[in-house]
């Protein structure tokens, strides 16, 4: 049978996880367990998955199913933020149309249902994706933000935060298009900027105290006849300055570039001194409240311009919150269609971005304009219509956050963050400056604001429920009623106070309101309230860094307005991934990594390990192919072909395991049930504290010893003929390690858990319990010692590559200096290293000795004329001082009556090492390798290097490894003679039973070889 690939198996284990609904079964089983609380932040389904989906996803599923084989009951709801512009634009894109106006004369009912159709365009994709990474969550009954019943449950919260006072109408300022009669988002008004000339203007504002000047400059002098402030710095040094009998205020390193050579300063004063001074507008065509003063604001800098800054809050979101925040009267004389309003009487009607130079002129005849220039400088076009965008404030619905602060920051200080800093930093910063939620936008696809306003009277009615909504409806509405634009802002209510009607604001909400209401939403809560009940709050929250102020702010604030409390006990931010030059992936810029494609080339098991074990997921992480790459050859290959060397053994003794017997366990099997456990231990130390990439590196440090060293100084058991206790306890052991290391491993890599545990147990491993560590077993000095033993025949290894002498090389002898006993192991190290003899020693004496000599370019400074007497000192030191200098690194030498302080920096020290051996050295071990070879050992290498060959034969024929066989050879009398002496060897090597000179071969298959330069021929044959 062809071996099965990678994505063969992985596709055979998800079939047989939905045959036998495994994933089904593991929630059902823990029905009566505590709750853990996950929560599945949204996705949108109309945007293809990348790889930073991936490690959100994989780590999402590594601890749901953690915590599912601890024993909680994890449900895991899917999501689907279906709602928003992109939505929209995409919809635009396919209909050909572009901008609100297409879109009313395409029909707003014909468009939502568009809308609807498209958000799950890519849902097959995205399905695809989630299976084949194995992220289980429950995708059959997800929440859909654009159902009734989830509209519902966000129109109650909203009806709450309405009936609290804390949903209020403002103006919200942003790119803004008067041809399409639309806001823009950051990223179309990127799209759009063009070099343009623009005229910019220095105007005279008097005061009105006495007769001096602000000279306040503006880029949009369109903006003028709607100025209501000036905003000064109140640390900035402002000068009052004489030019042409006229007194000017401005900043004073600007002086200069505003004013003549001639001009002459009056007096210096800080901008703080100019608070509240009042000043004639420019203009009069609207009169205003509250304004035309100074007012301070930090953004004013002295880089450009005056100094002093015109404020006109309809048309900047800094002179908006200026305005706000000196609670100054907001003015806006310009229409929707970016035309003055006919308060400008001059102008009314006009374009306001062709009118710059007619204000300069109004300007210029009352003797205001200090100074015009013409500028280059890039201004924001609309990527639709190539219209000039601008700033300009919509009348928009606000949450009042500002005054939740202290609220929110209570609930954060509840909150565990991974990483720490977060909490603290990056969020808790972006709570101290929380600003209240624009939720309102004008568009048509999206939660509807369910806000109805009596025409008359100016009543608000905020409904909570759709029973509500259908009480309050003048005309009995539908069973089935559609929640969206357009069908209910044709829903009207009677006004309770005067009769009169009322009808629905315009506006849907901010998707992100949406998602933020999800832990309620996702169970129709309150109209629902058993699942609801639960399931709150979430014991985590798993999303990427970029979700600070996206989903972990908007669970936070909704949580806040709605119940008061966190909706989360800890939450994980995963950074960003990045390409491996440390670059933001992007599919323009090509360097963007498929998740999909990467499956499908390694499978999904090793691109989640890769994103767990090559780096922590808290930091910016680098990613490649080659991680991957490298999870399946390094580590899963290894996994693979450790259960393969089982697999072959245990049904050739038909080995089945039972514990009732043990067999008699040897020190390598006690060694490595203490690995075992003490890795169960600290993996689940780990995982409780979120540790992913400690954790599963230290379950990849196991799989290395179970394969490099327990199953590799274990082979000749296995191999060994007949079942003895010896044989039984290396299969009980190793079936042990593999069985639990597929427990260990089921939440990491799923799949080949699955596959490993099935053969070993013909059951699910997603259906058990994790590990817990048996502390008996546990013994940190044994595996101290074997760390030892490791240890020195690395060293031992690192003699040999230096010497260039094979493994198959037999040496006569090695020294072995070290403080601790390992008789035990001594027959380990001289298989691994092919020595003849183990020499232990605490004391190198005679075989390698270090001798000293004084260093004279440290030591002369130092000792001056004594440097001679010292010198001969260091050269006759004896043994004891020597060990002394050199184990403390300083000596107290007396020498004629004076004493002197000698450390390591003044001497040298040379090892002689005794002739014919070569010496390695780590911490506290050393090890001498005798690299002399006599003619004995010379034969035996010969041998060795024949038995490997024939080794490779029996492998390439596909000998059954049980097997014996019989060898014909044909030779000189020599090599004969050699393999006669050696013949003991050969047999028990590669299972030989007879071998057979003879002088002609009538076989086929004949084998060449070369055996100590003479050439020899065999044949292999089957007994
Ligand atoms: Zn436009
Ligand atoms: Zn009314």
């Amino acid at each position: 049978m062809e071996k099965e690939t990678m994505q063969q198996r992985e596709q055979r284990i998800r079939l047989f996880w939905t045959a036998s609904n495994i994933f089904e079964k593991s929630i059902k089983n823990r029905q009566e367990s505590t709750p853990f609380v996950f929560y599945e932040g949204p996705p949108t389904a109309n945007g293809l998955p990348h790889v930073g989906h991936a490690l959100g996803r994989t780590v999402k599923d590594v601890v749901a199913r953690y915590k599912t084989m601890q024993g909680f009951l994890v449900e895991r709801k899917a999501g689907w933020d279906t709602h928003g512009l992109p939505v929209e634009l995409g919809v635009e894109k396919q209909l050909g149309i572009s901008g609100k106006q297409e879109i009313e004369s395409y029909g707003i009912g014909q468009f939502v249902e568009k809308c609807k159709e498209s958000v799950f365009t890519y849902e097959k994709i995205w399905r695809a994706f989630t299976e084949e990474l194995g992220y289980w969550v429950d995708l059959d009954s997800p929440y859909l933000t654009l159902s009734n019943e989830y509209i519902e449950s966000v129109w109650n919260i909203l009806s709450k935060v309405h009936q609290d006072k804390l949903l209020y109408k403002g103006h919200r300022v942003s790119p803004y298009c008067p041809s399409c009669q639309t806001s823009l988002s950051s990223h179309e008004v990127a799209q759009g900027y063009k070099d343009v000339k623009d005229l910019s203007a220095t105007v005279k504002f008097k005061r009105t105290d006495c007769n001096e000047f602000f000279l306040g400059w503006t880029t949009t002098p369109w903006t003028l006849p709607a100025n209501v402030a000036l905003a000064m710095h109140s640390d900035l040094t402002y000068v009052k300055a004489e030019q042409n009998g006229e007194t000017y205020i401005v900043a004073k390193s600007l002086v200069s570039k505003i004013l003549d050579s001639e001009a002459k300063i009056i007096s210096e004063h800080k901008g703080i001194e100019f608070e509240g001074v009042a000043y004639h507008p420019p203009f009069n065509y609207v009169k205003i409240e509250k304004g035309h003063i100074v007012v301070m604001a930090d953004y004013v800098t002295e880089t450009s311009g005056t100094g002093i800054v015109h404020i006109a809050p309809a048309y900047g979101e800094d002179d908006y919150r200026t305005v706000t925040q000196n609670d100054l009267s907001f003015v806006n004389v310009v229409n929707q269609q970016g035309r003055y309003t006919e308060a400008v009487s001059d102008l009314a009607g006009q374009f306001v971005k062709d009118c710059d130079v007619e204000i300069i002129k109004l300007l210029a005849n009352s003797n205001l304009l200090f100074h015009k220039e013409k500028n280059e400088h890039s201004y924001p076009y609309c990527w639709r219509c190539d219209s000039p965008l601008l700033y300009y404030a919509n009348d928009s619905w606000f949450i009042k956050m500002s005054s939740l602060k202290t609220k929110l920051l209570e609930n954060n200080a509840t909150v565990t963050w991974y990483p720490e800093h977060i909490k603290e930093g990056r969020f808790g910063n972006f709570l101290e400056n929380v600003v209240d939620w624009n939720i309102s936008r004008n568009r048509y696809w999206g939660t509807p604001l369910n806000v109805w306003i009596c025409t008359s009277c100016g009543h608000e009615e905020a409904p909570e429920s759709i029973e509500k909504l259908k009480s309050l409806a003048m005309k009995s509405l539908p069973e089935n009623l559609e929640l969206h634009k357009p069908y209910i802002d044709e829903v009207i209510f009677s006004c309770p106070v005067c009769q009169d009607e009322m009808k629905r604001t315009s506006e849907v909400i901010d998707v992100w309101f949406d998602s933020g209401s999800m832990p309620f939403a996702q169970h129709h809560y309150p109209f629902e309230l058993e699942a609801f009940k639960k399931q709150f709050p979430a014991d985590v929250v798993i999303e990427g860094i970029d979700q600070t102020r996206g989903f972990f702010y908007s669970l936070l604030a909704v949580s806040a307005l709605y119940t008061g409390r966190a909706p989360y006990k800890n939450v994980l931010s995963l950074g960003h991934v990045l390409d491996e030059h440390g670059q933001k992936m992007s599919k323009s810029k090509g360097n963007a990594l498929d998740p999909l494609e990467l499956m499908h080339d390694y499978g999904a098991d090793a691109l989640r390990w890769a994103l767990l074990v090559d780096s922590s997921p808290w930091n910016p992480k680098r990613f490649s192919t080659k991680i991957v790459q490298e999870a399946k050859s390094k580590f899963l290959d290894t996994l693979e072909n450790t259960f393969s060397f089982y697999h072959l053994y245990a049904s050739i003794d038909g080995y089945k395991f039972n514990s009732t017997l043990p067999g008699k366990q040897t020190k390598m099997d006690e060694w490595m049930l203490s690995r075992l456990h003490s890795t169960i231990d600290k993996v689940t130390t780990f995982m409780d504290d979120y540790q992913f990439t400690q954790s599963s590196r230290e379950i990849a440090k196991l799989i290395d010893d179970v394969s490099n060293w327990y199953i590799r100084r274990s082979r000749q058991r296995f191999w060994a003929s007949g079942f003895s206790e010896d044989k039984r306890a290396a299969f009980n052991t190793l079936h042990e390690v593999l069985s639990t290391v597929c427990k260990l491993l089921a939440p990491f890599t799923p799949f080949i858990a699955e596959h490993i545990y099935m053969q070993l147990h013909d059951e699910s491993v997603h259906l058990q319990d994790y590990p817990k560590p048996n502390k008996v077993v546990i013994n940190d000095s044994l595996e101290q010692e074997m760390k030892d033993v490791v240890k020195i025949v690395e060293l031992g290894r690192s003699i040999r590559n230096a010497e260039s002498l094979k493994v198959k090389q037999p040496l006569a002898e090695m020294v072995i200096c070290s403080n601790g006993h390992f008789d035990a192991y001594q027959s380990i190290i001289q298989d691994e290293l092919n020595v003849k003899k183990i020499h232990w020693t605490e004391n190198l004496a005679g075989l390698a000795d270090v001798s000293l000599k004084l260093n004279f370019k440290t030591a002369g400074a130092v000792f001056g004329k004594h440097v001679n007497d010292l010198k001969k000192y260091v050269e006759n030191i004896s043994l004891n001082e020597k060990e002394t200098l050199i184990s403390e690194g300083k000596l107290e030498v007396q020498l004629s009556g004076q004493s002197f302080k000698l450390d390591k920096t003044h001497v040298l020290t040379e090892t002689h090492v005794k002739d014919g051996y070569t010496l390695a050295k780590e911490g506290t071990l050393t090890v001498l390798l005798c690299t002399q070879l006599t003619r004995e050992l010379i034969d035996e290498g010969y041998i060795r290097d024949f038995i490997r060959c024939i080794q490779d034969n029996r492998k390439k024929f596909k000998y059954p490894i049980e097997q014996y066989i019989d060898l014909h050879i044909l030779c000189t009398s020599e090599c004969q003679e050699l393999i006669v002496k050696f013949i003991k060897l050969i047999k028990a090597s590669v299972l030989v039973q007879d071998i057979v000179f003879v002088s002609t071969f009538d076989s086929q298959h004949v084998i060449k070889y070369e055996l100590d330069k003479n050439s020899l021929e065999f044949t292999m044959n089957l007994k």
